[in-house]
Order: structure tokens, then sequence, then C-alpha cells
């Protein structure tokens, strides 16, 4: 069977004025070469969305929103809808990030109801899961990332695996320069395509796993070599064009 697509999504986080989002958006796509093999995306902060749009016209790079609300429109405070996404031009948005179970209360319940939404105006969620140092230590890791899929992906509408992406980001290695090794990250994914085939049938062959957590130009290669890892959800090293292109190249 072909080796899935690979995909490799810059998570600008919160960073970059509107300026320096076009300036890194115009770097990244005169830096990609004819023929590489992988897809690539870039998540900027909702503010800089429609610049990076107006930067990626006429280019096969896709955009992504960093999350989004459940509902459509409404009173919800300083909510962004999925409609309000694919109005701007994404075509991915990142769901249940450990940022935001962290910090802004997302569960494996508000990450179903997000899923949901998301799916249901056409855009392809990027699912990230994995688990805390404390739950590696004491051996709960799949345990862990197994209840993140069953919630997570509860009652979802019959998908093709072009639909979704997963990101399995152990929270350890995000932002820390501490990666998972080839060995420890292929362990996880080979469960979470395991879960995925009890989930989603045979959609689950074609559902992209990208691996998360200090990628860098240098650890990549030996890491997208695994048989289970189909991308790569950059954070630190995104923000800079080479470390970012770096990347891509790595993936072929
Ligand atoms: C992330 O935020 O998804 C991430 C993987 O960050 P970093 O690459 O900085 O570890």
């Amino acid at each position: 069977m072909p080796k899935r697509r690979y995909l490799i999504a810059a998570n600008w986080k919160m960073h970059k004025t509107l300026e320096e989002a076009r300036t890194l958006t115009r770097e990244v796509s005169r830096g990609l070469t004819w023929g590489l093999k992988a897809e690539v995306a870039l998540a900027p902060p909702f503010t800089a969305l429609a610049a990076v749009a107006e930067e990626l016209a006429g280019s096969d790079i896709r955009l992504a929103g960093q999350d989004t609300f459940w509902e459509r429109q409404g009173a919800y405070t300083g909510a962004i809808s999925p409609a309000m996404l694919q109005d701007v031009g994404c075509h991915y948005v990142i769901i249940g990030h450990s940022e935001r179970r962290q910090y802004f209360g997302d569960t494996d319940q508000t990450v179903n109801r997000k899923l949901k939404a998301a799916l249901g105006a056409g855009l392809c969620p990027i699912c990230c899961i994995g688990e805390s140092l404390q739950e590696r230590q004491a051996e709960q890791t799949l345990a862990r990332v197994g209840k993140q899929l069953e919630e997570g992906l509860a009652d979802l509408s019959p998908l093709t695996g072009e639909q979704l992406v997963l990101a399995y980001e152990p929270v350890w290695a995000i932002g820390t320069g501490l990666t998972a090794t080839p060995g420890q990250a292929q362990e996880v994914h080979a469960f979470i395509r395991s879960r995925l085939r009890e989930i989603l049938g045979a959609a689950a062959e074609d559902v992209r796993i990208l691996y998360g957590g200090s990628v860098t130009p240098d650890n990549a290669a030996s890491l997208l070599a695994e048989a289970d890892l189909d991308g790569a959800l950059v954070g630190g090293a995104s923000l800079k064009a080479p470390s970012f292109l770096g990347i891509v190249t790595a993936a072929g």
C-alpha cells in the first residue's frame, strides 16, 4: 500500500504580527521546491488568517485555524466558528491542542463537539492527543491516548480517511526540546492506527497521523521514516522559514 502523503503543518501559536506573518508566508512559499512529496499547511493566529490567505493565493500551501468553537454564529464573545474559518480560506483546523486543553479548558467532550462542527462545515480537523510526563512515567500513555480517541471521536458520522488528521503530541515534548524517539513515537502511532480501525473501519488506513513535539530539521527524517508517522505538527521550528523548510525537505 502506498504511504499516505506527508503533511507538515506549522502551528505559529500566539506569534506574528500581520507584517511578520506575510513575510514568513512569502519566505516559506518561495523556499518550497518543485516536486516535494509533502503537503504543507500554515496555522497563523486568527488575526493573520486573511493576510496569509492573500499571500497564499494560487499556492498549494493550505491554511489552517488553530482552534474553533462549535456553534455556527451567535453571542459567543471572542469565539470563531468553523464557518468563519471556511470563509477566510482554511482547509484545516487544529482541535484539542494540549495548550487549549491546559489553558482554555478543552476536554475530550468539547473536542468532540468541535470535531463534529468542523467536519460539518467541511473543514479537515487536525485533532491533537497525547500524554503528560506523569502519565508516561506511570505507563499510562496508551490508556490516556486511547481514552482521548474514544471520547474525542465518539459518534462521528462515517468519514473517509482524507477528512481527518490526528496529531500525536506527547505533552512533555512540546516546546521543551525533548523529542520522543522514533521507536516511542511509532509505538503510539501504531496503537492510534489500531484504535482508529475499530472506530472508523477501513478509513483508518488513510488517516494521517502526525507527530508533534520539538520536531527540528535534525530529527525529522528519522521520525518520518517510521511506518505510521505521516507528517509533523511543528511549533517552535515553524516560526523561521529555514528551520520549517528544513523539516519539509526532510519529508522528501
Ligand atoms: C506544537 O505546538 O504543536 C508543537 C509541537 O510545538 P513544538 O514543535 O514547539 O514542540
